[in-house]
């Protein structure tokens, strides 16, 4: 029998009792979440894509008269549609090439009066500079919005019992928001959060959630869809709803799609049905448990993949001191000495199911296919972004990515940064 297909990332299972239409305590997930996370409110939309166009268009409302975004230039391309869908232009900031988060000196240089809002991103769970985004957005009177999509659970502070007593990410910027996309951890199969601190944008944020309109065939649709994760979502059933596919599209060659970077214009917006938030209130209870044993299995497997010649492991930019970030691991990334040996290693193992992937596969500009909402971007130079792009891997981190196959994975790992190491050697011995 074949082995079990491992999934990109560590998405929480859900159990049958999820699924349940009734009893099984808490059905409110907008409360259940605040009080999970320790903050007074939150609001919740029908995806981390919705949550953000909500967002934008809250501060549109405050700030009419600006109209540009600025966001990392290795991001979810849903950002650039979503930015474009409210009319708003995207301007992409490069990344600093020692940290996998803005460079300050890009991100001051293209802050200006004409900013209305500055995206600091927690790359998967990795926490970003938000101090600094903050300190450029301020000055020029912007605001910043957190993209915290793939870091629910991410906390600032000390450690006590295991657990960060501090405040969650997405509560340093003025807005930030999460995604329940499937893959992110917590699920609803699709799903956003938004948070605010201040009393003021939080009202925003409730005016601007009102536009939104219900739809039964979105909401039907997901459900439906979320029934087949849980049913899926298991070692074997992933060889069908993830394994196959992910074949498939490496087989044409298509590492967009391979990817799932492949994203459709319309961005759906509904809000969030009754019984999918009863789904993610009852799975809610056991996150923290989920994200204890996830960060523990990180913590010794970074440091294997750590110690290996010409691997780096992508580590936390944000939070220092009393406020030290513990992130999300819903993968370990590794940035590989050159593009060759990264596109070696997933040419060669990308389709084995043992959990490689790639976080996105371009920066914004290099997909071609979002270039129709890429135009105010034309001058802004990615070249770090896009260095990172080509280099980096992210091995999954989920539970079912077993020792021996971990073991296995990392000699793979080896031999690809190994070679390139070599290639290197010989080449300056060349010159
Ligand atoms: C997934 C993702 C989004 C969008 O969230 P959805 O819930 O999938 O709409 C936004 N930003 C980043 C960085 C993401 O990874």
């Amino acid at each position: 029998m074949a082995e079990p297909v491992v999934p990109p990332t560590a998405g929480l299972p859900l159990g049958l009792a999820d699924l349940l239409p009734w009893g099984g305590g808490a059905d409110d997930l907008a409360s259940a979440l605040a009080q999970w996370l320790g903050v007074p409110a939150v609001q919740l939309e029908c995806s981390g894509t919705s949550a953000l166009m909500v967002a934008l268009r809250a501060l549109r409302a405050i700030a009419p008269q600006r109209d540009e975004v600025i966001a990392p230039a290795y991001t979810c391309p849903l950002v650039a549609l979503a930015v474009a869908q409210c009319g708003l232009k995207l301007r992409l900031c490069d990344l600093r090439a020692d940290a996998l988060d803005m460079d300050g000196n890009v991100l001051r240089s293209l802050c200006s009066p004409q900013t209305l809002a500055v995206m600091p991103t927690h790359l998967c769970g990795r926490v970003a500079d938000v101090a600094q985004a903050l300190a450029c957005a301020h000055a020029v009177g912007a605001y910043v919005i957190e993209d915290a999509a793939q870091a629910l659970g991410a906390r600032l502070g000390t450690l006590q019992g295991g657990s960060p007593l501090g405040e969650p990410v997405g509560w340093q910027g003025d807005i930030g928001f999460y995604s329940l996309a499937v893959g992110k951890g917590l699920t609803t199969f699709e799903g956003g959060v938004l948070l605010a601190r201040d009393e003021r944008l939080r009202q925003a944020l409730a005016r601007a959630g009102e536009q939104v309109r219900p739809s039964l065939f979105w909401e039907l649709r997901r459900s439906v869809e979320l029934i087949a994760y849980a049913a899926l979502y298991r070692p074997r059933g992933l060889a069908l709803a993830y394994g196959a596919p992910l074949k498939k599209s490496l087989s044409r060659g298509d590492w967009v799609e391979a990817a799932g970077d492949d994203f459709d214009d319309l961005i759906p917006q509904h809000p969030l049905g009754r019984w999918r938030q009863r789904v993610g209130a009852r799975a809610l209870q056991r996150l923290l448990a989920f994200l204890q044993q996830t960060a523990q299995q990180a913590a010794c497997r970074c440091a294997r993949l750590a110690a290996l010649s010409g691997v780096e492991v992508v580590t936390e930019v944000g939070g220092e001191g009393a406020n030290k970030a513990h992130g999300t691991w819903p993968v370990i990334l590794l940035r590989l000495p050159t593009a060759a040996a990264r596109d070696a290693l997933m040419a060669q193992h990308w389709g084995d199911g043992s959990g490689l992937s790639l976080p996105f596969v371009h920066v914004l500009p290099d997909y071609g296919r979002y270039d129709h909402v890429l135009a105010a971007t034309r001058n802004d130079k990615v070249d770090c972004a896009r260095d990172w792009a080509s280099r980096l891997v992210a091995v999954s981190n989920s539970p079912w990515l077993d020792g021996a196959r971990f073991e296995r994975l990392l000699a793979q790992i080896a031999r690809a940064a190994g070679q390139a190491h070599t290639c290197e050697m010989a080449q300056s011995l060349k010159e």
